[in-house]
């Protein structure tokens, strides 16, 4: 028996456990369950990890601001001297052509409003700040000047989950294969070691969190999308380079002596349960044209490995699924970040946790990103999806 049953025990799944008992000092037991405790496949391991506050949303900014909050100022005092999480300040850079001018100046209006640090640079001050850039056709670049680049998230990860578990959270080795509810509450989670009845059940499952809600008779339209990360080895890496996004849509930022990048397929974009090969084919059709004509350097580099991922990719609008299920009340929702979760894992899991101890998000208002709007169909339009 257990008052709190997560389902998922990767960023987001730990991320909640810790919230509630180190944060709200829930008094209640907490049990994670996770199928693969190494987290082989979990999206967490295998994410570019990046950090931004260009967002076009209010709700998008503040959950990712909290997180860098967390990264800067709050990491050594919640969780001790040792903790770390490797982030790196080194911004983001998101290109304009004359045709995204106006909505990168709607969206520069958004984040300033929200007290984000970000500056837009006309052709001539991105070339001289950035003389590696090639600013053909481009209107703008949307820079960030601090509290945005990258980290390592399967270390947070550690951090939350190190923290859960030395508050008493158990964290059961366990595949969830069913859900039991009685009208409109879930009852217990069936899993590969037994049946827990469960208080609350919250769903942290990532690219599987469709499934899950399925397991309780619930329909949310998150699936895995396959997504490649090419790691490239490149003798003239450009000095400063942050994480770079190209109008084409390509992304590339540094890591450690080698540069990552990426992009996501145009096209057929389907299930992909299971399918971990990275699509090589990307990378000469797209991402490599795209990038040597941004950066020259980029003209001479090399693919020394590539993995793919899975995005738990929410197919009405690409944004999170947060809080209680309307009627269903003690099933909640973690899910559907479609490639921004890592950095949300912090915001969104301390709303969660509010939401079971207090029966409300007390830190952030975060009611755009319920389910009710699911229910309704009505997407949350957020225009800088990466
Ligand atoms: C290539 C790539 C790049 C990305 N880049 C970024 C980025 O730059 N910035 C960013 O913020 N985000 C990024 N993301 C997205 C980010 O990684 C995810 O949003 C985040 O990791 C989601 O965390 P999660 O804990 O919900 O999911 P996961 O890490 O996938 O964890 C879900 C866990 O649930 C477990 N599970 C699933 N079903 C069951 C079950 N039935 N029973 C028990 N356990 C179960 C799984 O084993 C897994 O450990 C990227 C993702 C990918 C793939």
């Amino acid at each position: 028996v257990a008052d709190v049953v997560i389902i998922g025990g990767a960023i987001m799944g730990s991320a909640v456990a810790y919230y509630l008992v180190g944060d709200c000092a829930f008094r209640g037991s907490v049990v994670v369950i996770e199928r693969d405790p190494s987290y082989a496949r979990a999206s967490t391991a295998l994410s570019a990890a990046g950090i931004r506050q260009q967002f076009s949303t209010p709700e998008n900014v503040r959950l990712s601001r909290y997180g860098v909050r967390l990264l800067k100022d709050e990491l050594k005092d919640r969780f001790g001297p040792d903790a770390e999480a490797g982030f790196r300040e080194a911004g983001y850079l998101i290109l304009a052509s004359a045709a995204g001018r106006a909505v990168a100046e709607a969206n520069n209006a958004v984040q300033r409003a929200e007290g984000a640090d970000v500056a837009l640079l006309d052709p001539g001050a991105l070339a001289e700040r950035f003389p590696w850039l090639s600013t053909d056709g481009l209107a703008l670049g949307s820079l960030s000047l601090s509290g945005e680049g990258w980290f390592d998230a399967y270390g947070l990860m550690r951090v939350f989950r190190a923290a859960a578990r030395a508050k008493g959270v158990d964290y059961v080795h366990a595949e969830a294969v069913g859900i039991e509810r009685a009208g409109d509450r879930l009852v217990a989670v069936e899993t590969t070691a037994g049946r827990i009845p469960a208080g609350v059940v919250v769903n942290a499952a990532g690219p599987q969190a469709g499934d899950v809600a399925a397991m309780a008779g619930i329909a949310l339209p998150v699936e895995p999308r396959k997504r490649t990360v090419f790691t490239l080895a490149c003798r003239d890496r450009p000095e400063g380079m942050p994480l770079l996004v190209d109008t084409s849509g390509v992304w590339a930022r540094p890591e450690g002596e080698h540069v990552i990048c990426g992009v996501s397929p145009p096209g057929a974009d389907p299930r992909a349960d299971g399918d971990f090969e990275p699509d090589h084919g990307l990378f000469e059709e797209i991402v490599w044209p795209a990038l040597a004509a941004r950066v020259p350097a980029f003209e001479a580099v090399k693919v020394v490995s590539a993995w793919a991922g899975h995005y738990e990719y929410n197919t009405l609008d690409q944004n999170a699924v947060l809080g209680p299920h309307p009627e269903v009340t003690n099933f909640l929702f973690a899910n559907g970040f479609s490639g921004h979760g890592v950095q949300q894992a912090a915001g969104a899991g301390r709303a969660a946790a509010e939401w079971i101890a207090y029966g409300e998000s007390r830190s952030l208002e975060l009611s755009v990103f319920g389910y009710a709007r699911i229910a309704q169909g009505r997407p949350v339009r957020e225009l800088n999806v990466i």
